[in-house]
């Protein structure tokens, strides 16, 4: 009997190299700073010209005004929120520590890994859980030992059964592209289908498919054998790849990623206007306008159709906007319950109110802090009563004291939460968006080639736009002058 370590819409499962591993990381490390703001925001003059504009102040944005920096071009992070992080926000609850959004990172997402590593960041495993609940086949739920989770690894390797044949290079999805022309039209739901799975058996692996995709009939079967591959196509990677986490949170990796940068930034920015007029860029926000010789764009895809593109753009960008990248019923809630009820692990059925629901790695001073993530659209993460009739189904008897949650799709400037590509997005949209429109270059972990859906792929396209951009104001030096 083999555990491993898991969470995300997963748990955890024991892994004695996991531990092993995160231990040694951590003693490497240097100890972590406590999650702050970032207070320092140099000066940006509105009509004064910048080499690169940056739109959207994520891990992609961050990265990308870093690597402009580096290149010596004077570059301007315009971020509509307070804060940057984007889909990465720490906070607190119940006096924890908290993340609304991204969370654990993994050695194979080489480039947050790397990151946090070289920033002397320490980073923590959390617990494994010590019960699974899963539905039951009389239609409730019942409490199962941590060996029956083997029985829904079985039916997860099914669904992505010849990943290693049609997607054999994790980081070039488009290399058997002959092979996955059919693949791509694909939802969940159609696979399972395929599979002819039960209800039963359905239910035992929505919280490791259906809710990754936003639905059984939303995410598309590519996406998932896409992060199978981005796994090394095994589960113990599949699970493992959300247990680790950076000490003081993501927001204290991206402010200190963004102190290294030395990028002005101007925060409550919400840019609303993009005109490419062919030698430069005019970028409009907050009612002034910025001036630059190439812009990366690098906010949620959903968001695209918000910003007025002025000169215009091929029509895959709006489509995909439309069609959402990002799961736009994404939800993150934390709820305090009362006393120590132990580490559960619950997998809720396909359309429960919450796909899966596990303990927080620190107890507050009332008792246990569960973590609940959803994407049913009537999940309402503010309401006390809503969130406990959902706990008292899988865990009963559980009595919910307080809730503090994030609702993404109804988050403006996300307008979804994770990526997960429909059907027919891989091969039909995803490599013209990758490419500049002129000067304009997009990024962003939506777009990513390799861990779409995590902050390594943000990193990811952040570095690559930079490179274009950089190029495109090579291309404008004499136009700015
Ligand atoms: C609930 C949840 C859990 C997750 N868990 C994990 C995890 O454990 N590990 C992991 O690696 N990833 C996780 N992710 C995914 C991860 O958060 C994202 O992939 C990553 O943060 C995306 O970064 P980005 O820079 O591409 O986009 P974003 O983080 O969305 O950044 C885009 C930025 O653009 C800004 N913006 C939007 N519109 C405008 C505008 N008009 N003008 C100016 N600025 C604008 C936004 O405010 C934002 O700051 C999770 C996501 C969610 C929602």
């Amino acid at each position: 009997m083999k555990f491993e370590k898991r969470t995300f819409f997963g748990g955890a499962r024991t892994s004695r190299r996991a531990i092993l591993k995160a231990s040694a990381a951590g003693a490497l490390g240097a100890a972590g700073v406590a999650a702050s703001h970032p207070a320092f925001a140099g000066t940006a003059e509105a009509g004064r010209t910048y080499d690169a504009i940056v739109i959207g102040g994520g891990f992609a944005g961050v990265s990308a005004a870093r690597e402009l920096k580096a290149k010596g071009k004077r570059t301007l992070i315009l971020e509509a929120r307070d804060r940057v992080g984007g889909r990465a926000w720490s906070s607190t609850f119940s006096g924890l520590p908290i993340e609304f959004g991204a969370t654990w990172i993994h050695p194979s997402q080489t480039l947050i890994w790397n990151e946090v590593q070289r920033l002397g960041i320490s980073r923590v495993d959390d617990p494994n859980p010590d019960f699974a609940v899963f539905a039951t086949e009389t239609g409730g739920y019942a409490k199962q030992e941590l060996t029956f989770l083997d029985r829904q690894d079985d039916l997860l390797r099914r669904f992505v059964e010849g990943a290693e044949t049609y997607l054999p290079r994790a980081y070039d999805p488009f290399y058997r592209e002959d092979l996955l022309v059919d693949l791509d039209k694909l939802t969940l739901g159609d696979r399972a289908r395929q599979l002819r799975l039960s209800t039963l058996e359905t239910n035992w692996v929505s919280a490791t498919t259906g809710a990754y995709g936003g639905g059984f009939e939303r995410g598309s079967l590519t996406q998932l054998a896409h992060w199978w591959a981005l796994c090394g196509y095994n589960t113990e990677t599949f699970h493992g790849i959300n247990v680790t986490r950076p000490v003081g949170g993501m927001g204290t990796v991206i402010s200190r990623m963004l102190a290294e940068s030395g990028a002005t930034v101007v925060y409550n920015a919400p840019v609303t206007k993009v005109t490419d007029i062919g030698s430069r860029v005019q970028v409009t926000a907050g009612g002034q306008v910025y001036d630059a010789a190439a812009v990366v764009v690098a906010v949620p895809v959903n968001t695209w159709n918000s910003i007025n593109f002025a000169s215009g753009l091929p029509a895959e960008f709006s489509r995909l906007s439309t069609q959402t990248v990002g799961v736009p019923t994404a939800k993150k809630v934390f709820i305090q319950v009362q006393g120590d009820i132990g580490r559960p692990l619950v997998n809720g059925k396909s359309g429960a109110l919450l796909d899966l629901v596990l303990a927080h790695a620190d107890k507050s001073a009332q008792g246990t802090v569960l973590i609940g993530f959803s994407v049913n659209p009537k999940l309402d993460v503010t309401s006390v009563a809503q969130v406990q009739s959902a706990i008292s189904e899988v865990l009963p008897g559980t009595k919910v004291l307080s809730v503090k949650g994030h609702d993404w799709g109804k988050d403006g400037y996300a307008k979804g939460g994770w990526t997960f590509r429909r059907p027919g997005q891989l091969l039909g949209s995803l490599r013209a968006v990758r490419q500049p429109h002129g000067r304009l270059v997009f990024a962003g972990s939506d777009i990513a080639t390799g861990w779409g859906g995590y902050v390594d792929g943000a990193i990811e396209t952040g570095i690559r736009a930079a490179g274009l951009a950089a190029g495109l104001t090579t291309a404008g030096a004499s136009a700015r002058s």
